[in-house]
């Protein structure tokens, strides 16, 4: 795989309580930071994996019945998560960035994408889809919030689903191929289903030669994949699909266990995120 510069960046933050998110978790609210992958490609720019928070996710959220995700799911968006401010603390200069690669769609994954909807947007298919054929109730109910990804990213997505397919590297067994979004064998999509509709993750191998699986929130938590815990069957019934889900989480305890070279960074995995800065730094 080509290499590529890796930062993993925090971009606000919402509270629920552990317990929602895996098995046997404390009842007392965590804040569940919303990271975001930025990928400097050695030639073809910036790309963004994910966007985080933004202050049109508040936007999105004051009516009804979209106010109801705020109630569910707090959120701290501070004055240095503002999109030019986050940009300025970590050096990122706008006009560089190529495009967004897109996780899924749940708001707390495409909050930003307004910043960035004139640039080609990876994502899924049956996503962006299932994004456009949701209710405002039901969107709601499934952490969908239609108004924040604009009618120009449907002209601009570049799918997944119809990307070539390639092997991936053995570090990253059982995960055996990903679709190949750029061409050129750098950045491979890989689909891990039961989430919601639409949900995959990115593996990459960084400049300083570590495999790496962006899993988004195929679990919440690094510990879900180390001890075995998946989140409770209300949450992924509400969200997704309970047995593909787990099927999802049984391969990456066996890419976990399998490959020692591999870091699997979960989207709100706040201790995953630290480790992974402290020994993988770019
Ligand atoms: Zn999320």
């Amino acid at each position: 795989m080509i290499r590529v510069g890796f930062r993993w960046l925090e971009r606000g933050s919402c509270r629920h309580p552990e317990r929602a998110t895996i098995s046997g978790g404390s009842l007392c609210p965590v804040d569940f930071p919303a990271l975001v992958g930025v990928i400097e490609h050695p030639e073809r720019g910036l790309f963004l994996f994910d966007t985080g928070y933004d202050s049109a996710f508040i936007e999105a959220t004051t009516p009804f019945p979209e106010r109801l995700y705020r109630w569910a799911t707090p959120v701290d968006i501070g004055a240095g998560q503002q999109w030019k401010t986050w940009l300025d603390e970590h050096g990122i200069e706008e006009d560089s960035i190529a495009g967004t690669i897109v996780s899924h769609f749940h708001g707390d994954h495409v909050a930003g994408i307004g910043h960035l909807a004139r640039r080609p947007v990876h994502c899924s298919r049956a996503g962006l889809d299932g994004l456009r054929r949701t209710g405002r109730f039901s969107g709601v109910r499934r952490g969908l919030l239609p108004a924040l990804v604009p009618r120009g990213v449907d002209a601009n997505a570049r799918f997944f689903e119809e990307a070539p397919v390639r092997r991936l590297p053995g570090g990253f067994a059982p995960f055996t191929a990903g679709h190949d979004i750029l061409g050129d064998g750098s950045l491979l999509a890989v689909e891990l289903p039961g989430h919601c509709v639409g949900h995959w993750g990115l593996a990459l191998r960084t400049t300083r030669d570590h495999q790496v699986l962006l899993a988004g929130d195929a679990v919440w938590l690094g510990k879900s994949i180390r001890e075995g815990r998946p989140p409770p069957f209300v949450t992924t019934a509400l969200l997704g699909n309970t047995r593909r889900y787990r099927a999802t989480l049984q391969a990456l305890i066996a890419a976990d266990r399998g490959n020692r070279e591999l870091t699997i960074l979960p989207s709100h995995c706040a201790d995953s995120a630290s480790r992974f800065r402290e020994s993988h730094a770019d």
